[in-house]
């Protein structure tokens, strides 16, 4: 198949062409003894800095001295962006810049280094879910900050030297670019149709069913049309939410644990527990507080292939894998 397939929500164009070879690229992780000490390992507190805050096994907060941690929240000591100073846009010429004001957090998802029992407790993925909460609408505080990426990168792909399982939280004092796209055109779409655009692709995709990877209660996960790269899967809440934060009946949250964990596992036993993937939250900025046209969900994309030139010359992506058949792979798998 060569086709040329228009996403809808980022209206992007996409090439499929499953006629050109398509080598699983899955470097080895490093050695433990490359890699060295685990900064995130017990009794290696002093490899890094002192916690911001501490949750229990429900995810509730207690106090960061408490050695019966299950999820550790500390800064990144090597930050994309810091927290302290203030925000001085200025121009050059005719280009703008800003000063680098964020936050940079990591949430150390267990004590235990070995991270194939997470892929077996809901009950850890809730208690984390409930952790980035807190952290959010903390930092939803500081004025300055205008959103929040939450996203995990596991494998050697993405140069993860600390395979001690994590979550990274960064705050930005901008719209990303993905997200403001995903928001502009989904507004027109709301503008058009007085639907919201993400609820019709949900509608869409659960009446088709041919990319459908997994199905609860009140989530849905699946292979978009368009996708960029093989094996990419998004997981939408069914019912219309524009915001992650609002998420706080325990049985959705334990729902969302249990699609997040299903496609990550499905992801495994198809590919291999070596590959690389990341795992992104879109959720809503940080300073609205209703939206009709935006869908919070998540975007899962393995890395599996290496990047080809015109990939990063067109800004195009070819995916040399069909969508349909990928999620028969994983929904069988
Ligand atoms: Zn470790
Ligand atoms: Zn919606
Ligand atoms: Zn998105």
């Amino acid at each position: 198949m060569i086709e040329l397939r228009k996403d809808i929500i980022s209206s992007r164009w996409v090439i499929i062409n499953d006629t050109r070879d398509f080598q699983l690229d899955v470097p080895q992780p490093m050695s433990k003894e490359a890699v060295g000490a685990c900064p995130f390992c017990v009794g290696n507190e002093n490899l890094i800095p002192s916690p911001i805050s501490c949750y229990d096994k429900n995810g509730a907060k207690i106090n960061v001295m408490d050695k019966d941690w299950h999820i550790k929240v500390i800064p990144n000591n090597k930050p994309i962006l810091t927290i302290e100073g203030n925000i001085i846009r200025k121009a050059e010429g005719i280009y703008d810049k800003m000063k680098g004001v964020g936050a940079h957090e990591i949430f150390i998802e267990a004590q235990e280094h070995d991270d194939s029992h997470l892929y077996d407790n809901k009950q850890n993925l809730v208690a984390c879910i409930l952790a980035m909460q807190d952290r959010i609408n903390d930092l939803r505080n500081d004025t300055r900050l205008e959103y929040i990426l939450i996203y995990r990168n596991h494998g050697a792909a993405y140069g993860e030297t600390v395979t001690h399982p994590h979550f990274q939280l960064v705050a930005l004092p901008f719209i990303p670019k993905a997200v403001a796209d995903e928001i502009s055109i989904s507004k027109k779409h709301y503008e058009f149709r007085e639907r919201c655009l993400f609820c019709d692709v949900i509608d869409q995709e659960l009446a088709t069913k041919t990319r459908i990877v997994m199905e609860t209660e009140n989530f849905v996960s699946f292979i978009p049309f368009a996708s960029r790269f093989p094996f990419e899967t998004w997981i939408f809440p069914k019912e219309h939410t524009f915001d992650y934060r609002v998420l706080n009946d325990k049985n959705k949250i334990e729902d969302l644990a249990e699609v997040v964990i299903g496609v990550t596992r499905k992801l495994f036993k198809a590919l291999g527990r070596n590959i690389s993937y990341t795992l992104l939250l879109h959720s809503y900025p940080l300073k609205e507080n209703k939206m009709d046209h935006f869908h919070w969900h998540i975007e899962v994309i393995p890395r599996l292939a290496k990047y080809s030139g015109f990939d990063l010359v067109s800004g195009m992506y070819v995916n040399p894998t069909v969508p349909e058949e990928s999620a028969k792979f994983l929904r069988e798998a």
